[in-house]
């Protein structure tokens, strides 16, 4: 399609930028609403491009656009056992987590494949009206003398397309956003690059292996050895008929330890534990993405003259160790973009000032709300010891403590700081323990 050529569609209320969960959240929001709304994507199909571990934590935000989403969106299962496993050389320290409420609608969490989630989504979109434009990337903005952006440049031939507000939602790295002055360049040390595996395995066997019912599913994250040293975390979760399986690593760590994020996938997949986990599995799929873990102080500048930003692209990901939820807040955020476009369409105001409405929404959602109240984790999570002593030492004292060989136990406490004292200094174990304290029980 020529763009300029497209007489209907001329000019738009809304372009959006991205279709992943934030853009496609936003572009069905505006057409229901009855905005004319035009939403572009690089990849050849929505979620050809996307990686995600894939759980979709609820989202009440997507209740609320297709009321009780899971009876038609393609997830794959529901979240019923969430499991942390610790891991050092030679043990394993596993936590697990099953709630009944987890099972029954609305559910807690599903795993979903994005390629069939993303596509499905931006169906949606396109049945409400959204003009979906595939296999087209933005490479910039058109901006009138004010400064004010009126529109896009993409980069197809003659591909200039115009609208009163630009949604920018297009992921991690995202180059809109610092196009139109709204970020800096990324700090190294806040983005993480993750490689999954999507592996097949037969219905039964999965559900045998994992002693899920039909239907059920488990999320299993593993710290410690699993990354061999680099600060990160691996995961594994059930999908009907396969496993997502990866790793994720801070890209600083990965250059330290001069071990690339595909070697560590392999090296993961190579523990004798999680072997037994992927045995007579197939590779269905490999995909490589990064992940920005700066938390609320990486968030950037969130709208513009004519402009909003949702999603990854606005560092919009709360990782607390245990759980990474990046979908729902990109669904969250743009189902809000989409609430403050509307209004300024109804005021005929794109301007800054109207905008700012849109920082304003996102504070008082779980949004910002969740950032802010897990900012304390993402200090926790930059600290290399939790990568590579810590598990070592819960590990050891737990083993030693169910040791029996004959001679007179040594008490619980006297095992850890045996431990501590083995690995590292006291006084930075006591300020660790503080700064974890603080995390968890001060606001
Ligand atoms: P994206 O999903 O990245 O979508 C951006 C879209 O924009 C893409 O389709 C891209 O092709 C398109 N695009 C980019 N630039 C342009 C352009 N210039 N023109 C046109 N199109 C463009 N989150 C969870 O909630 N649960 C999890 O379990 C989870 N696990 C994860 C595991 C891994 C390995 C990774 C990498 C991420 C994980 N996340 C998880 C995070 C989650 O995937 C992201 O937070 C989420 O996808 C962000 O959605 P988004 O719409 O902002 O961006």
């Amino acid at each position: 399609m020529n763009l300029k050529d497209n007489k209907n569609y001329e000019k738009f209320d809304v372009i959006i930028v991205g279709a992943g969960p934030g853009g496609t959240t936003s572009a069905l929001a505006l057409a229901k609403a009855g905005l004319k709304v035009a939403l572009f994507e690089r990849g050849e199909l929505p979620g050809q491009k996307n990686v995600s571990g894939g759980i979709l934590h609820y989202s009440e935000h997507l209740d609320r656009l297709i009321p009780q989403f899971w009876k038609e969106a393609p997830v794959e299962r529901y979240v019923t056992k969430y499991k942390t496993t610790v891991l050092s050389s030679k043990t394993s320290l596993s936590f697990s987590l099953k709630n009944d409420e987890f099972g029954k609608p609305p559910y807690n969490g599903y795993t979903v494949l994005r390629p069939k989630f993303d596509k499905w989504f931006a169906m949606k979109a396109q049945e409400a009206g959204a003009l979906l434009i595939p296999e087209t990337t933005v490479t910039d903005f058109i901006f009138d003398k004010d400064k004010k952006i009126i529109g896009v440049k993409t980069d197809r031939e003659d591909g200039y397309l115009y609208s009163d507000l630009v949604i920018v939602a297009d992921g991690v790295n995202s180059l809109l956003s610092k196009k139109a002055g709204l970020r800096s360049d990324f700090i190294p040390e806040k983005i993480s690059v993750a490689a999954k595996e999507v592996l097949e395995i037969p219905k039964s066997v999965l559900e045998n292996r994992f002693n899920l019912k039909e239907n059920e599913g488990l999320a299993h994250l593993f710290m410690g050895e699993a990354t061999q040293g680099v600060e990160g975390g691996a995961f594994l979760y059930t999908n009907k008929t396969s496993l997502s399986i990866g790793v994720v690593g801070k890209l600083t760590s990965l250059q330290e330890c001069k071990i690339s994020i595909a070697d560590l996938l392999e090296k993961f997949k190579n523990l004798n534990m999680i072997k037994e986990l992927i045995q007579n599995t197939t590779i269905k799929g490999y995909s490589g993405h990064l992940i920005p873990e700066g938390g609320i102080g990486m968030v950037p500048k969130l709208y513009g003259n004519g402009i909003l930003v949702v999603g990854d692209a606005a560092g919009l990901v709360c990782t607390t160790g245990l759980t990474i939820e990046g979908m729902n807040f990109a669904i969250g955020s743009g189902a809000v973009a989409a609430d403050v476009a509307v209004s300024s369409k109804k005021a005929k105001d794109f301007s800054e000032r109207f905008l700012s409405k849109y920082g304003k929404q996102l504070r008082e959602s779980f949004v910002l709300s969740d950032l802010k109240a897990y900012r304390k984790f993402t200090g926790i999570l930059e600290n290399p010891r939790i990568y590579n002593v810590y598990p070592s030492i819960l590990c050891e004292t737990v083993s030693n403590f169910y040791k029996v060989d004959g001679k007179p136990k040594r008490n619980i406490r006297s095992l850890l700081w045996k431990q501590v004292k083995d690995k590292v200094s006291c006084l930075t174990f006591i300020k660790d323990a503080i700064q974890i304290a603080r995390a968890i029980l001060w606001k």
